[in-house]
């Protein structure tokens, strides 16, 4: 029988690799089912069979290997290769040249010649020992070491024959002459090492089920001697940093006369990846084996749907492929391999988008560390917002706006940042917090900014008296020191780290236009202001989903008038404020209007507490009181007014709004006569939707709904204009969300704000939670940190039910997400799966959301194409 024809049921434990039938991962491990589909593609792979899972357990129980239609013959050298079902979960190392004994010796002399030859059996003697019975090969080697480095083939015969003494006198029985013999101790002994108890340790550390088989190849070898051009190597064509095109790997040409003497040479000149000190490469020595390396590479990456490593052996100058591995890849190189990809027909553009991980594209937004970059990490905290930075440590707002100033970039090092921060984070290149969570004020304006940011170091103690920043383990690090920030790993490490810069265009974009024209959840941004607009516009958002009013109120020239507001007795003095701040909000709103022409804008009205707009040390209190003209203990007894125990659920939100109505009419006022001064030239109007913060109760909603509407028909009477407007309500309450029937009778859209809605769902502070947040997620209280990935069960069911309620009600409600989740890819997916119109999240993950979002689509069409590559 020819062993073409051994074609057995799989159930059966063997199978040739060429016999054109599917040689499944979860029977005969990887290896085997991806060396049977490179022969399936027509590549020259060495002949050879798999023995399945099965098999290789009864091997081990002293079973014996199947019939290999005559593989094992003399004559013939094989290797045996591990294939687990996943490579990482290891096996034992191959075992080459099986076959190799005295009687086939003069064969292979004749064939590669007499040193060669015995070069070849005496390693194979020191490595069968090792495989078989735990010898170590150097114990043969050390029996004559110049024997063994030595092509002199009456050296190496004496040596030989040392080792076989050796061998004997070591294990009791002569070295097996027989290849089947190898061949079968070989593979029982590799089936042994699989169930050792220090293999099952390690590979289930890896995930690896306690049953986890492994299966065993056993192929011709294709390389190692020969006469002419004879060697192995890798190749892959597309660079592992960047994607882009070229040869990447390396040869190494075998000495003729002592197989184990290597030279490793380039592919080709322009390899970047091995150097070569004589300049020699492949492409010289051998033209055509790099060509039909190439043109392989070419099969496999359309015959497999991505790029791969192929690891290669050249023998007398013919090529054998011996494995295949995926490219291995950073971010970036990701999405230019998976667009080529798409761009060749090797692969569709659906999967091109599903290969892509959303989160990596923050590579590309970012400065990023370099991925082999020596870090000295001295603290650690959450991934509050990507992309990192260098710079002097300062401990101020105001230092880091001194440190701008003089172009002098700066890390602001604060226990968490507040309002009255914004300018100096605005002048940072970094922000790290002591204190704080996901959804804490640092990390919302970090990356609402695109500044990297580390919240929640809580080991590291900050003396701000002496400036001065205290690691566990004693380091002091002080004020001005040079110190790098990782925001996209939660980590600050001491001194200048080396970084690769942000790219944006080329691939990136392209895969985004893709993406755009396959999904249908719309993605908006979280924009404050107009800088945050018109970066969102560059990310091609679909509108603003969260414009929060009260930053605008930060600005210098504005915030002494809003506290004049806030400290005002009286109603009159009051509506003095206001119609001051009425005409800046306005330009504020003209300006966003201006940069989101055609598209939707949802303003929030106000809804911090209003102490938070109320200077706070007793200097800037003292200085304030000068400027209004107030006596200090007016002021003093005002901001103690204010104050409540627990203002996230106090004064705040809808609740300014029916008790201070005053503040919302400026504000709708201030909207609806910017929206018609923008709309006056009519290209492209641009829509508002005012949205109602932190509702709890329908009545709140009928009490603001009554007079914005009043205001916006006065607006218009004013002005002459028609305008459409949209009013609806922010739902971030449970009660908002079991009320969302009631809601949806009142509003045009309900919002759903996240970062509350799970703070107010778990009683879970969002400001607070970073503490303790690593020790739930470590300990699995939390599978992941809730301000940061939607926690599906909890407030998803109550976002789930509030927009059935809604929908059920009003079935032209539109329904959006705009807290931090809105960036969050498996939070875009149930929004998409929850029949939502939109997410919105910070300007700079708006390209996640995007990706994201098609990719919701495309699952939910289940369009998915096959599988991973790697089956
Ligand atoms: C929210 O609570 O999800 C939200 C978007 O509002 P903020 O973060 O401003 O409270
Ligand atoms: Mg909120």
């Amino acid at each position: 029988m020819k062993p073409e024809e051994i074609i057995r049921d799989p159930m059966d434990g063997v199978i040739s690799l060429d016999s054109g039938r599917a040689v499944r991962s979860a029977a005969y491990g990887q290896r085997a089912s991806k060396l049977a589909r490179l022969m399936t593609l027509g590549l020259p792979v060495p002949h050879g069979f798999a023995l399945s899972f099965e098999c290789v357990r009864e091997l081990a129980e002293n079973g014996e290997v199947p019939d290999l239609a005559g593989m094992e013959a003399p004559g013939r050298l094989l290797a045996l290769r591990s294939s687990p079902y996943d490579r990482a979960w290891g096996g034992a190392p191959t075992l080459r040249c099986i076959g190799v004994c005295e009687r086939s010796l003069p064969a292979l002399e004749n064939r590669i010649g007499r040193s060669a030859s015995l070069d070849i059996y005496r390693r194979f003697i020191g490595e069968f020992a090792m495989t078989v019975h735990g010898l170590d090969p150097q114990d043969f080697q050390s029996l004559d070491p110049a024997a063994a480095a030595s092509a002199d083939p009456a050296a190496l015969r004496g040596l030989i024959d040392r080792m076989l003494e050796f061998y004997e006198e070591e294990i009791g029985d002569p070295f097996p002459q027989d290849p089947r013999v190898q061949l079968e101790q070989g593979a029982r002994a590799m089936a042994k090492a699989w169930n050792s108890p220090s293999s099952r340790i390690l590979r289930e550390a890896k995930g690896a089920p306690a049953d986890a088989g492994l299966g065993l190849v056993i192929q011709e070898v294709a390389s190692g001697f020969g006469t002419g051009v004879t060697g192995r190597g890798e190749i892959q064509l597309v660079d592992s940093r960047t994607g882009k095109p070229g040869y990447f790997g390396s040869f190494r040409l075998i000495d003729p006369d002592k197989p184990t003497r290597v030279r490793e040479m380039p592919l080709a000149a322009e390899d970047a990846e091995c150097g070569d000190e004589a300049g020699l490469t492949l492409e010289e020595t051998c033209p055509g084996a790099l060509r039909e390396l190439r043109r392989a590479a070419m099969r496999t990456a359309e015959g497999l749907s991505d790029a791969y490593r192929l690891v290669f052996a050249i023998r007398s100058g013919q090529v054998a492929i011996l494995d295949a591995h995926p490219v291995r890849r950073t971010a970036r190189a990701a999405v230019q391999i998976s667009v080529d990809l798409a761009k060749t027909g090797a692969i569709s553009r659906s999967r091109a988008l599903l290969q892509v991980d959303p989160r990596s594209l923050i590579e590309y937004l970012h400065p990023q560390i370099a991925p082999n970059a020596h870090r000295d990490v001295f603290g650690a905290g959450l991934a509050a917002s990507p992309g990192a930075a260098t710079g002097r440590i300062v401990f101020t707002a105001e230092a880091a706006q001194a440190a701008a100033a003089q172009d002098e970039p700066s890390i602001l090092v604060r226990v968490e940042t507040g309002p009255e921060d914004i300018r100096g984070m605005h002048s940072a290149n970094g922000v790290l917090t002591v204190r704080g969570g996901m959804t804490s004020h640092a990390a919302v304006i970090a990356r609402g900014i695109g500044l990297p940011c580390v919240v929640g170091a809580s080991d590291l103690r900050l003396d701000f008296a002496e400036r001065t920043l205290t690691t566990p383990d004693g380091r002091v690090i002080r004020d001005g020191a040079l110190v790098t920030l990782d925001g996209t790993r939660g980590e600050v490490m001491a001194g200048s780290v080396e970084m690769i810069a942000p790219e944006l265009g080329g691939s990136f974009s392209e895969l985004l236009d893709w993406a755009d024209a396959v999904r249908d959840l719309g993605v908006r941004a979280n924009a404050d202001t107009p800088l945050d607009a018109r970066t969102a516009r560059e990310f091609r958002v679909d509108g603003i989903g969260l414009c929060r009013t009260e930053h605008m109120f930060f600005d210098e020239a504005r915030i002494s008038v809003m506290r004049e507001m806030i400290l005002a007795d009286c109603d009159s003095a009051r509506q003095a404020a206001l119609d001051r701040l009425l005409p800046m909000q306005r330009e504020d709103f003209v300006e966003i209007f201006d940069i989101m022409r055609g598209l939707p804008v949802t303003i929030r009205l106000l809804d911090p507490p209003l102490h938070e707009f109320l200077p706070n040390a007793p200097e800037e209190i003292a200085e304030f009181a000068e400027a209004m003209g107030l006596p200090i203990a007016q002021v003093t007894a005002r901001a103690r007014e204010l104050s409540e125990v627990n203002p996230m659920l106090g004064m705040r939100g809808v609740r300014l709004g029916v008790t201070m109505p005053a503040i919302y009419d400026m504000q709708a006022r201030a909207i609806f006569e910017a929206a018609i001064a923008v709309n006056r030239d009519s290209r492209a109007p641009v829509v508002p939707e005012v949205m109602i913060p932190l509702v709890s109760a329908n009545r709140e909603v009928e009490l603001v709904k009554r007079r914005i509407d009043a205001i916006a028909e006065d607006v218009q009477r004013e002005q002459g204009s028609e305008l459409t407007y949209k009013l609806g309500v922010m739902v971030e309450t449970p009660r908002a969300a079991l009320r969302a029937g009631d809601l949806a009778a009142t509003s045009a859209f309900l919002s759903f704000g996240t970062n509350d809605l799970t703070q107010m769902t778990y009683g879970l502070s969002r400001d607070d939670a970073g503490r303790f947040m690593r020790v739930y997620v470590n300990q699995g209280v939390f599978p992941e940190d809730p301000f940061h990935s939607l926690d599906i069960e909890g407030v998803g069911e109550l976002m789930l039910m509030a927009s059935q309620r809604g929908r059920a009600q009003n079935p032209g409600l539109s329904l959006g997400l705009c807290g931090e989740h809105g960036g969050d890819p498996s939070s875009v997916r149930f929004c998409k799966v929850a029949g939502f119109d939109y997410v919105s999240c910070s300007p700079f993950r708006v390209p996640i959301a995007r990706l994201a979002a098609a990719q919701a689509t495309l699952l939910s069409r289940s369009q998915t194409p096959s599988g991973p590559s790697e089956t």
